[in-house]
């Protein structure tokens, strides 16, 4: 059973990375804000408070959160273990976590504000189906249109200068402590998230202890990651 938590900034390919790890490590990939997306998605009680917090630039409290995720633990469909992504994000969430679970290692993708800031800006989402795009990584083949639905590319509202630099100031504030909790009790692994997400895989791997990703034939990368 391997237990992991991934910590990164937004961008910094926490997503991915996760996929990665649990696709052949067999283990559940916990997203905190996927929950919240389908919750908003689907207009529960929940995804409305949701959308009203992120609406105003804050970020979902503690409670909301860690009832998130000790509801999803309980399912239990984790029987080779899992790696949470979204969680824990300050001092108290992470104090809540290491008292009810045990983990085996704690993931942190590195990433330099300015990298952040050139990588989120680059973000484009389909108004009509919802499909992500970065321009960075790859262009629609028609400019600011979905190559799947033709519909029209739209900047998230929160994907601004000034949204950005609130959430990553907030985003070290908060998360700077967690790290030095976890530091503490020797769980965490550094890795620098600006290359490619193949040799960021490998690289976490490795400094887990982890056999090498297998490399798979060449296929497309994905053209944006969260
Ligand atoms: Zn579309």
């Amino acid at each position: 059973m391997r237990k992991y938590v991934i910590m990164g900034v937004q961008g910094s390919g926490k997503g991915t990375q996760s996929q990665l790890l649990a696709s052949d490590l067999d283990l559940v990939h916990i997203s905190v804000g996927d929950i919240f997306r389908w919750n908003v998605q689907h207009h529960t009680k929940m995804g409305a408070q949701v959308r009203r917090i992120m609406a105003e630039g804050n970020l979902v409290g503690d409670e909301m959160a860690e009832s998130v995720v000790r509801d999803r633990l309980t399912e239990h469909d984790w029987n080779y273990g899992f790696i949470i992504d979204g969680f824990p994000r300050n001092r108290r969430q992470a104090l809540f976590f290491l008292e009810s679970y045990d983990i085996d290692g704690v993931i942190h993708l590195d990433m330099p504000d300015s990298e952040v800031r050139r990588r989120v800006l680059a973000r484009r989402l389909c108004a009509s189906c919802g499909m992500d795009y970065n321009l960075l990584a790859s262009s629609p083949h028609e400019a600011g249109k979905c190559d799947a639905c033709g519909g029209q590319l739209t900047t998230r509202e929160d994907d601004n200068e000034q949204a950005l630099a609130v959430r990553l100031k907030d985003y070290h504030e908060k998360t700077n402590p967690v790290l030095e909790l976890f530091r503490g009790k020797e769980y965490v692994i550094t890795v620098d998230a600006r290359p490619d997400a193949n040799t960021v895989q490998q690289e976490i791997r490795y400094k887990l202890g982890l056999p090498p990703l297998q490399e798979k034939p060449a296929e497309k990368e994905k053209p944006a990651e969260n």
